[in-house]
């Protein structure tokens, strides 16, 4: 017989023979009785038999041996349900049982000699009761079970086996009594591994299962992620760009202050990607990306409308105030040399176009009119900024 417990997640474990610690502690009562009530119903069987003294000194030991085991149980009935069952408890309730046990095999030994067949069949069978109660209350304690009645089986088999002539029937009844007591013994153990068993598999099964929602959620958030955000430069996509602009525009509106759109577009790009090649191209595009995202400021929304274009919506802002930051943005591009992986460094410069966000006008008209000030920027020969049209003769 092997008594432990495979492969279990020790939270539960833990919570599981605290219930069967608790189970026994409500069961103290029952068993704190019986024990005395057995002792005294042995006594009075035995009462002709043998030495009264003794016979009153074993009840009176019974009972000062149960007296704290029902005490016990009045102190812990009312108290909070403990975190786990101690090594040190475990401990104690197997020397108690084995203490109560080795007190009954004493008994045996001295009053089975002692009586005739009827007072004998009588001991046996009030002993295998207290056996079979035994394995009930300790079925998740099995060695504590059998540190109880093996000492008070075995003394009472090898004393009915030197008694076997005047009650023959005896040893064979005993031992089968045993054996079954043993076999019970492993069954309900095998039924609380079983069931320790089964909750882990759930406690496994509901943390697989937290796990995997976990995943989703991040799956999700990084596909929502991806939907919002370029991949190449990590601005804002056109579609986010235009999601978040109107939030923006609108407080700038009850503010009622001016909006200002800008187009941005680099000069002889393709040229980079025909010189140094498609990652030159890319890595030029990132950087140029994070000068103009740190040359603006948080409230300008920036996004990459595609290819080497980008767009940059500036709330509370004229024209004439845009074309300073735009500006600001075309030095921080054409300024300094990018360096290139791998050696060497590309110059790049910029083109832009500015257009005012008037009242009532839709975004995709001030996104052409930007336009249109962004080509009449390339063909006045590039790295400039225009604003668009009559604005623009107002502020120069
Ligand atoms: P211009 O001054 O007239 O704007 O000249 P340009 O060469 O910049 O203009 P054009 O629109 O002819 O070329 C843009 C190039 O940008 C073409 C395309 O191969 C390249 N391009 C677009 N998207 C990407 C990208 O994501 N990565 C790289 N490496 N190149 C890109
Ligand atoms: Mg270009
Ligand atoms: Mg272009």
């Amino acid at each position: 017989m092997r008594f432990t417990v495979p492969n279990s997640s020790e939270a539960l474990l833990r919570e599981l023979r605290v219930s069967q610690a608790l189970a026994r502690v409500r069961q103290l009562p029952t068993v704190s009785v019986a024990n005395p009530l057995l002792a005294i119903t042995i006594a009075v069987v035995y009462w002709d038999k043998v030495f009264r003294t003794l016979l009153v000194l074993f009840v009176a030991t019974m009972i000062v041996l149960w007296t704290p085991a029902f005490l016990s149980w009045r102190r812990l009935r009312n108290k909070a349900r403990p975190a786990r069952v101690s090594a040190g408890n475990e401990r104690r309730a197997m020397i108690f049982s084995g203490s109560a046990g080795v007190l009954w095999a004493l008994a045996c030994f001295v009053l089975y000699p002692a009586g005739g067949p009827d007072e004998r069949a009588t001991l046996v069978m009030l002993m295998a009761g207290l056996c079979s109660g035994s394995v009930s209350f300790f079925s998740s304690s099995p060695k504590a079970s059998m540190a109880f009645f093996l000492p008070f089986m075995l003394v009472l088999l090898g004393q009915a086996l030197t008694f076997i002539e005047s009650s023959p029937v005896l040893p064979a009844a005993i031992a089968v009594f045993i054996a079954s007591a043993l076999w019970f013994t492993e069954t309900s153990w095998s039924q609380f591994v079983e069931s320790v068993r089964v909750l882990v598999d759930r406690d496994r099964l509901l943390q697989e299962a937290k796990a995997s929602g976990h995943q989703l959620e991040l799956m999700l958030s990084r596909m929502s992620d991806l939907a919002m955000v370029d991949e190449l430069t990590g601005l804002k996509n056109r579609r986010s760009f235009f999601d978040d602009i109107d939030p923006v525009i609108a407080g700038s509106r009850r503010r009622g202050n001016p909006v200002a759109i800008a187009l941005l577009d680099l000069d002889h790009f393709k040229d980079v990607n025909d010189t140094h090649g498609h990652g030159v191209g890319d890595d030029t595009l990132r950087e140029v990306a994070r000068r103009i995202e740190d040359t603006l400021r948080q409230e300008q929304i920036v996004g990459r409308l595609g290819g080497e274009e980008f767009v940059v919506l500036l709330p509370d802002t004229t024209p004439q105030q845009a074309l300073v930051a735009i500006e600001r943005v075309r030095k921080a591009v054409g300024d300094t040399a990018i360096p290139v992986t791998g050696g060497g460094e590309v110059w790049m410069s910029v083109s832009g176009g500015i257009a005012p966000l008037l009242d009532g006008m839709v975004v995709a008209v001030a996104i052409q009119h930007a336009d249109k000030a962004m080509y009449r920027a390339k063909a006045l020969g590039r790295n400039r900024v225009e604003v668009f049209g009559a604005v623009e003769e107002a502020i120069r």
